[in-house]
């Protein structure tokens, strides 16, 4: 599909995606005849809490309060257990172990982290290595919220020596990682959340939910249907005018992960500096402003949203159609790009 300019009318926001307000139904008009209640009711309920460094917001669907609250609190259980394991801001973590063990020793891992590593790596063979975990050296020098400071090219090229994810090996009969060169860093910061949101969303379907919106900052996981039947909105937010929608779409068991260069950044001398790199620069990535990305999963949906934004719209599209992934991506210009499997499912907001 042909990209088309943003209308005009759409303005501005800060994060990415996120659920729109007004859950309810229209209240019936008092003269409207009767209707048979329905057989079986839900409730809805809501909890937000801060863990891996973000907003996390769930709201559940269950036949009860009580079931409902039950799968929130497992849903957020699940997010701590796994933010333990993956978090490479925690010392004791797998992750962290496979770092500080590059170079000199195979790693024993979960399932759970190998199985994410698995499809990080197969992100990374998709994108032709746009989606890179091996960018940590990196990620670590740019710090970009944190420092706000450029590094020099004597810097990147120091690290550019340790981000080439071919030295990352997995070994599926031990369930071992190993880094093969001392300094190398794993980071997942762009796929971990989509891959949280995957598993909080398995967990609170054993939990009695019957529905669920999980944001856990811009990746989201939705199952099921809200209280009153309706399917979920979920809103994309503009990458240029904070507050603002680019496009709603209505959801029901998929997930829709953004990627934007408007999430964390500092500008400098007038330039952007953001936080999702192009690992042949090391430098933040050009040819995007922002990118959705809806899939049936939610691990897929994050890793592909980071990995489409380094590769811009041409090369991301053309992805995209392939995997057959819906995607609306925003170019560096500010024109949005759909593919086929969005083209008619993106609304006006
Ligand atoms: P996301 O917000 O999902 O696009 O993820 C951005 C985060 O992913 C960054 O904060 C980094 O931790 C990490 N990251 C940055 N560049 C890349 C890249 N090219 N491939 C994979 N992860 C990246
Ligand atoms: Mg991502």
């Amino acid at each position: 599909m042909q990209p088309v300019p943003l209308p005009l009318a759409m303005a501005a926001c800060l994060a990415c995606t996120f659920a729109l307000p007004g859950c309810t139904s229209p209240q019936r008009a008092t003269s409207e005849p009767a209707v048979v209640a329905p057989a079986t009711t839900s409730v809805t309920q809501t909890r937000a809490q801060y863990l891996m460094g973000t907003i996390v917001d769930i709201t559940a669907v269950a036949p009860t309060e009580a079931a409902a609250q039950a799968a929130l609190t497992a849903g957020f259980e699940e997010i701590r257990r796994l933010e333990q394991m993956l978090s490479t801001w925690i010392d004791t973590s797998e992750l962290s172990q496979v770092n500080r063990a590059a170079g000199h020793s195979p790693v024993q891992v979960s399932a759970e982290t190998f199985e994410l590593l698995t499809i990080a790596l197969d992100i990374a063979a998709q994108t032709d290595g746009a989606f890179n975990i091996a960018i940590g050296p990196a990620v670590r020098l740019w710090r970009v919220t944190e420092a706000q400071r450029v590094p020099s090219d004597i810097e990147l090229a120091i690290a550019g020596q340790y981000v080439d994810y071919h030295m990352i090996q997995l070994n599926p009969a031990e369930k071992t990682v190993y880094l093969e060169k001392p300094g190398m860093q794993i980071d997942v910061g762009g796929i971990g959340k989509g891959f949280t949101a995957e598993k909080v969303a398995a967990v609170m379907r054993r939990n009695g939910a019957t529905g669920a919106l999980i944001a856990v900052s811009g990746d989201f996981r939705i199952f099921g249907r809200r209280a009153d039947g309706s399917s979920w909105p979920v809103g994309i937010q503009h990458p240029r005018k904070p507050g603002h929608l680019l496009a709603t779409i209505d959801s029901t068991d998929e997930a829709v992960s953004t990627s934007g260069d408007y999430e964390r950044f500092f500008l400098k001398d007038g330039v952007r500096y953001h936080h999702i790199l192009d690992p042949a620069t090391l430098k933040p990535a050009r040819l995007c402003q922002s990118v959705t990305i809806v899939a049936d999963n939610a691990t897929l949906a994050d890793g592909y949203a980071t990995g489409i934004f380094v590769l811009g719209p041409v090369r991301g599209l053309a992805l995209a159609e392939r995997l057959r992934l819906g995607a609306a991506i925003v170019d560096a210009d500010g024109r949005l790009n759909v593919s086929n499997r969005l083209a008619q499912r993106l609304k006006s907001p």
